[in-house]
């Protein structure tokens, strides 16, 4: 299943770095893995306020740059990519919150430990992510397959939308289906379409 309540198990980083260096890490227990290769590729990415998806290998990466910050968050892939740019969003206002991040980029030298009493939030975000309720899980069918399909939103993407129905093209199995979700998540219309890329 695709639910919010696996994050914690499927989840493999969350972390804050501007273009120098990681200024926070989240990570599973036990985890030793490094992801600094990871963040090299994302912060090759100029764009702002705008999410991207990576696939590497076995691992799926959401980020979003802002104010020179940029957000990311890593699974494996039973995790669908709406749920980790949800994820992100949360941690974004709550890292917002509790730091005055401009003054701090302002000053230009972190010490490695600065943000290390954010960790509590960012657990408290993954262990209370469901009853967040940042992501609604719809059912959509997809003529290829020839099944009902649970597909993850978040909410913050049909709610702040300009316009529904909002489009929303779920790739899955080498295959892409464009759904139409309109303001009360109910599935509008389902389309094939063709991918390049
Ligand atoms: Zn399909």
């Amino acid at each position: 299943m695709l639910s919010s309540e696996k994050i914690m198990q499927n989840l493999e980083f969350v972390n804050i770095s501007n273009d120098e260096f990681t200024i926070f890490e989240w990570k599973p227990p036990r985890s030793y893995k490094s992801f600094v290769l990871d963040m090299n590729i994302l912060k090759q990415n100029p764009s702002s306020d705008i999410f991207f998806h990576l696939h590497k290998g076995n691992m799926k990466i959401a980020y979003i740059r802002m104010e020179n910050l940029i957000y990311s968050a890593g699974s494996n892939t039973e995790i669908q990519f709406q749920l980790l740019e949800a994820l992100i969003e949360e941690v974004i206002k709550k890292f917002n919150e509790r730091y005055d991040v401009k003054s701090y980029l302002s000053f230009g030298k972190f010490s490695s430990n600065m943000f290390d009493s954010f960790k509590p939030f960012v657990e408290n975000i993954i262990i209370n992510f469901k009853s967040l309720n940042l992501v609604k899980q719809i059912n959509v069918p997809c003529m290829v397959c020839d099944k009902i399909l649970p597909l993850l939103i978040k909410r913050s993407s049909i709610e702040n939308a300009e316009s529904h129905p909002v489009p929303i093209v779920y790739s899955h199995s080498g295959h892409a289906i464009l759904c139409f979700i309109d303001r009360n998540f109910d599935v509008r219309g389902v389309e094939l379409v063709n991918i390049t890329g």
